[in-house]
Parts: structure tokens; C-alpha cells; sequence
């Protein structure tokens, strides 16, 4: 057999640059970063991309595949009547697999869409699809006419995104993510996350993650090291402004950077708090923080942000500065950004229209970032 080196090469090259060509990356590190009495699950998790084509700048993302839970798949197989070793020819893949590596690594598990209630001959009167998971579906309606039609019909399972937390300057052949697990409720039942689950499974020594590299230009250190810079992240969001920090750091900008973060209890939850300090300590970081349950009423961080609304101001109208907003879209960043605008309008006099405006044309401006999910 003739090799073709140009094909090797090039594979070489682009592995872990797209979601086509994932990296599988060794496990550094997986830690719990918050205190063991937190209700929620924060992990730090370190990859190792030596033997990957990754160079990677802060404030972008990398994907993860997860795995779905083996015991759910063995479970599936028995309603199914199907032997997980069975060989299975996966439409989407346009390839042949075992029944198990397909649940495994490439279905989606939860997701139930309406041509599976069909196939599962489900009430057409029933409609609320989304308190069903496949396992719930079939416990129900043990009958599917066509179990591998049902195979094929299942929903991909899609990779995961991550903000690189950290800067490569630290370490060239490592990125850190901060990963927040989630749980929620359906069918019943309590669950994970498909990802968050994977990761309580995993063995810290000797796992490997599928991985790739997002590249996100509009959401990075400014290029005038002399550029002030807002960071307003609470949660997971403080993920990207720790790459954003580290990597002002390596730089020696003299732009001052100010800091936003908030959590539950500052007990629990205060994620590297001691770089944080190691950063104020050296004149590096003004932090503010927010931690919701620490007294009666929640506090916030856009709560902090008005009680500092004449120097941010000033930092926005006057300094030049550039602001970031990253972590939660639901709530977060529809408070803040209505926080901003009051602020414009308390200081600036701004009809609320005006406001919106002017943040509109800092966006265009590309001094306004947002990067929420
Ligand atoms: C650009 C980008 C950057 C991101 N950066 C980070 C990061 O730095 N750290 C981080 O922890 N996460 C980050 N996320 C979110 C992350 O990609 C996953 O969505 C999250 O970890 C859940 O994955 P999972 O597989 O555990 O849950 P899934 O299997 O995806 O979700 C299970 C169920 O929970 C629901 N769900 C998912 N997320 C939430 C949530 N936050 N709150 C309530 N319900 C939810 C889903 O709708 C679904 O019903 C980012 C997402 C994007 C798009």
C-alpha cells in the first residue's frame, strides 16, 4: 500500500482545528473548584493538546463530545430488543457501527422528537415532547414497530462548548476550562447534563476527551495593551476574563483591568480567589463582587455596577475603555445590559432610547463584547 504523506500531513495539521477532526486529549487535571457543600458542581479541568495542531488565543472556545451513560444505553437496548453488539448501518454517519457505539458516542439520548412518538405509536393527543427522554418514551410504549428506523430517527450528540480559561502564555500544550455541571428534571426523573455526567464518570488519571478549537476573534484582549478593559462575568463567566487576565498579564498592559464577578457564597464559590488576589496584590485587577446569598436580599453583580456607575461611566465615556460581557444569556446579561443603559440614562441624561443606541454604536465600534449562552 502507497502512502500519501501530503494526506497525512494535512490530517496532522488540522487535528483539533474543527469539529470534523476532534483531538483526543489526555486529562491534566479535573478537579471540584467550588467547596464540597455548594449545591452546584464547578470542575477546572486541564487538557494536555500536546500532538494537536491547537494554538489557541484567549476568549475563544473549545468543543467537547460527550459520552452518554452506559447503564441508560444497555437499557435502551433491552426495550429495543436489540443486542448493543449488533451492527447497525447509521444513516447520518453513512457507516456501519455497533448498536452500543452509536448510543455511546453519537445519539442523543434526551431528545425526543415527533417521529419517534410516532414509531412509538405515542397518543397524537399527547404533545409535550420535551418531558419525555427516549428511556421514558419506550418504558411507556414498549412496542416500536421498527427499531432501527427508531436508531436512525435519534438526534446527533452534539459537542459542548467551553470558554478557554486560561492563557497559552502559562502553558503552551495545556487549556483550562472552568465547567459548571447541570442538573435538571425530566420524565420524573433527576439528571445531568449529557457532558456533566460524562465528567463525574471519567478517571481524572487516565481519561481522554474528544476535543476541538473555536476560534473567536470578536471576543478578545484589545489590541492597545493601553486600553482599559471592563469585564463583567458572573458564574462560568468568569472562565474567559481568567484567560483575559492571565494573557494582560503576559502582556504587561498598562490598560487598567476591572473585574465583575458573582456567585452564590463567597465561602463556596469564590473561583480562584487566590490568583484574583495575587492579581489586586500586584496592581494588576479591581475587582467587584456579588455573591447573591450571602445576605437576605440577592445581590448581583449589576447591583455592583450601579453602586460604581460615576467611574465606569467615566471608564466608558472618558478612558476609552472596552467592556465584556460573558456567561448566562437568559438572565444575566439581559440585567446587565438594562443596568448599562440606566446607568447611561441616570448620568448621561439619555432618553432610554438613546441609550440603546449608544451601546449599539459601541458594539459597532467593537468596544462592546458579549459572548453569552
Ligand atoms: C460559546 C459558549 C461558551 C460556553 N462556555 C461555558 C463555560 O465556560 N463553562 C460552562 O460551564 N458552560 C459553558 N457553556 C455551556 C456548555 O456548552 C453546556 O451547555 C453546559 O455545560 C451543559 O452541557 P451538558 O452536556 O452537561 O448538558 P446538556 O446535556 O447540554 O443539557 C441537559 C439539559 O439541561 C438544559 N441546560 C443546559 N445548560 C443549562 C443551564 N446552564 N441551565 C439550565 N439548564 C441547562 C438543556 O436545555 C437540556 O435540557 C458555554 C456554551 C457556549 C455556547
Amino acid at each position: 500500500m502507497v502512502l500519501d504523506m501530503n494526506l497525512i500531513t494535512e490530517k496532522k495539521e488540522s487535528l483539533g482545528l474543527s469539529h470534523k477532526d476532534p483531538f483526543q486529549a489526555n486529562i491534566l487535571e479535573l478537579r471540584r473548584l467550588n467547596h464540597a457543600a455548594s449545591e452546584k458542581m464547578i470542575y477546572h479541568l486541564v487538557l494536555d493538546l500536546q500532538g494537536s495542531s491547537i494554538q489557541y488565543e484567549v476568549g475563544s472556545c473549545i468543543g467537547i463530545y460527550p459520552k452518554n451513560d452506559v447503564k441508560e444505553i444497555f437499557h435502551l437496548c433491552r426495550l429495543l430488543r436489540l443486542s448493543p453488539t449488533t451492527p447497525f448501518y447509521c444513516e447520518r454517519l453513512e457507516r456501519t457501527l455497533t448498536v452500543r457505539e452509536f448510543l455511546y458516542s453519537h445519539a442523543n439520548l434526551d431528545k425526543v422528537t415527533k417521529k419517534h412518538g410516532e414509531l412509538a405509536s405515542l397518543d397524537p393527543e399527547f404533545t409535550d415532547l420535551q418531558q419525555l427522554d427516549h428511556v421514558s418514551l419506550i418504558e411507556m410504549n414498549p412496542d416500536i414497530a421498527d427499531p432501527i428506523v427508531y436508531l436512525n430517527a435519534l438526534l446527533p450528540l452534539l459537542p459542548r462548548y467551553y470558554s478557554i480559561a486560561s492563557s497559552k502564555h502559562r502553558g503552551p500544550f495545556r487549556v483550562e476550562l472552568l465547567i459548571a455541571s447541570v442538573d435538571y428534571e425530566k420524565a420524573g426523573k433527576e439528571k445531568k447534563g449529557a457532558l456533566s455526567r460524562y465528567l463525574e464518570e471519567i478517571d481524572p488519571e487516565s481519561g481522554t476527551l474528544d476535543i476541538f478549537y473555536l476560534h473567536n476573534p470578536r471576543f478578545t484582549v484589545p489590541e492597545d495593551h493601553g486600553t482599559p478593559i471592563i469585564m463583567i462575568g458572573p458564574g462560568t463567566g468568569l472562565a474567559a476574563f481568567r484567560g483575559f487576565l492571565q494573557e494582560r498579564v503576559h502582556q504587561n498592559a498598562s490598560g487598567k483591568n476591572w473585574l465583575f464577578f458573582g456567585a452564590r457564597k463567597r465561602l463556596h464559590d469564590f473561583y480562584y480567589q487566590e490568583e484574583l488576589e495575587e492579581y489586586i496584590e500586584a496592581g494588576k485587577l479591581i475587582l467587584d463582587t456579588a455573591f447573591s446569598r450571602d445576605q437576605e436580599e440577592k445581590i448581583y453583580v449589576q447591583h455592583r455596577m450601579w453602586e460604581n456607575r460615576h467611574v465606569l461611566w467615566q471608564w466608558i465615556t472618558q478612558h476609552g475603555a472596552h467592556l465584556y460581557i460573558c456567561g448566562d444569556a437568559k438572565h444575566m446579561a439581559k440585567d446587565v445590559e438594562a443596568m448599562l443603559e440606566k446607568i447611561a440614562i441616570d448620568l448621561q441624561g439619555f432618553s432610554p432610547l438613546e441609550a440603546k443606541r449608544f451601546f449599539k454604536d459601541l458594539r459597532k465600534e467593537k468596544r462592546m463584547h458579549l459572548d453569552v449562552y
